[in-house]
């Protein structure tokens, strides 16, 4: 199961906005919604392409999309060297997939700062820091054994691996950038997969904002992170968002009626969404649907997978008995409006077992028992 987990410095919002995440995706509607620990939770992927289904055909069972989340606390300067259980919570950072780096925008005197005033600058710092240095020490341990076998000839298979993690030396080492930062090509990636680095994983930024710098989208901090992100991690996305915002909306406008209204009164929507279609989207996942009046579901899936592996999803014996799957774009039976007329238009189509199945795609499996 593959899942972000929730990195940052103690007392920038870390948990509030996991309770936050978890309390907001578990309406009294319908979803096989759970907690799996008390720091884990899966929490629906919202789309209106679901909603849609749900609405077409009115099923009696719906499973959206979930994504995993876990909050790891406890990360402080240090941890790399066991400060604060570090290595334990540097370990946990390890069985995520992506990183969503928190960093608190916010001033509150009654919330103190573990490194006295806010600066989430700093905090960012601290943290890339601590992550770096964590597979600082990972790598060496990892080369030196490589280099025990292949520089002596005695193991050539090894070769790609170390000259993989050479080059992970340079940046990580020597400019003392994270992995995510160098480009690298195919064979690298195989190998970078294999080691399970923590600065190799996709991270998010989420920027908690004071409620009223959240709704004028005004924060001094913004384009200082902006700037930090730029050079330290380029392309990554940074999020704004309020806890203290968010908060409020669960605890006191869960009926929708008044949410809405009290969303259109400030005039900004709640940022989780975002958030989770974007951790969602960082871990490279996406998902096909099955679509009837039994049940709409969504199917989650790497991308590129091909038809016989998707319908695998479903049950091994479509996966082995498989002959082929029938496929409808999700557009197109939006604007055909139906399955009948999908077919009358040529768009209901037999794919075979050299497939690759595309995020929100309509499929129906036809397989031998
Ligand atoms: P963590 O240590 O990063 O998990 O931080 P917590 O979520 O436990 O929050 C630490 C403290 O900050 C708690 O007292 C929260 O009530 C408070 N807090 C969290 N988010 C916000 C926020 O957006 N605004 C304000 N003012 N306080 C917050």
């Amino acid at each position: 199961n593959l899942k972000v987990g929730i990195v940052g410095v103690p007392n920038v919002g870390k948990s509030t906005f996991f309770n936050v995440l978890t309390k907001s995706s578990a309406p009294a509607e319908n979803f096989p919604f759970c907690t799996i620990d008390p720091n884990e939770s899966r929490v629906p992927v919202p789309d209106d392409r679901f909603d849609y289904l749900c609405e077409y055909f009115k099923p009696l069972s719906k499973v959206p999309a979930f994504l995993n989340i876990v909050d790891i606390a406890g990360l402080v300067k240090g941890a790399s060297e066991g400060q604060g259980l570090g290595n334990a919570f540097l370990s946990h950072i390890s069985a995520c997939d992506a990183i969503f780096h928190l960093c608190r925008a916010f001033e509150d005197d009654d919330v103190t700062h573990v490194e006295g005033e806010v600066n989430p600058v700093r905090d960012l710092d601290i943290i890339a820091e601590e992550l770096r240095l964590k597979d600082e020490d990972s790598l060496m341990k990892y080369l030196e054994k490589l280099e025990r076998t292949v520089l002596r000839g005695s193991d050539k298979k090894q070769k790609p691996d170390y000259d993989a993690l050479s080059k992970v030396k340079t940046i990580l080492v020597d400019e003392k950038k994270h992995i995510r930062f160098a480009d690298w090509d195919s064979k690298e990636i195989e190998v970078l997969n294999r080691y399970l680095f923590l600065t190799s994983k996709p991270c998010i930024y989420l920027v908690n904002l004071a409620e009223k710098d959240y709704i004028k989208k005004k924060n001094k901090w913004l384009i200082k992170i902006k700037e930090w992100v730029d050079k330290n991690d380029p392309g990554s996305l940074i999020i704004p968002f309020s806890g203290a915002f968010e908060h409020k909306l669960v605890d006191e406008f869960d009926d929708p009626i008044l949410r809405k209204k009290h969303l259109e009164e400030v005039g900004v929507p709640s940022a989780l969404d975002k958030i989770i279609v974007q951790g969602y989207k960082a871990l490279q996942l996406e998902y096909f649907f099955t679509a009837g009046a039994d049940e709409v579901k969504a199917w989650t899936i790497q991308k590129g997978t091909k038809a016989p592996q998707a319908a695998g999803r479903i049950h091994t014996d479509f996966e082995k008995g498989f002959i082929m799957a029938e496929v409808m774009k999700f557009q197109d039976f939006k604007e055909e409006g139906s399955e009948a007329a999908c077919k009358g238009a040529g768009k209901y189509r037999q794919q075979g077992r050299n497939y690759v199945v595309e995020d929100g795609d309509i499929i129906f499996f036809k397989f031998n028992a």
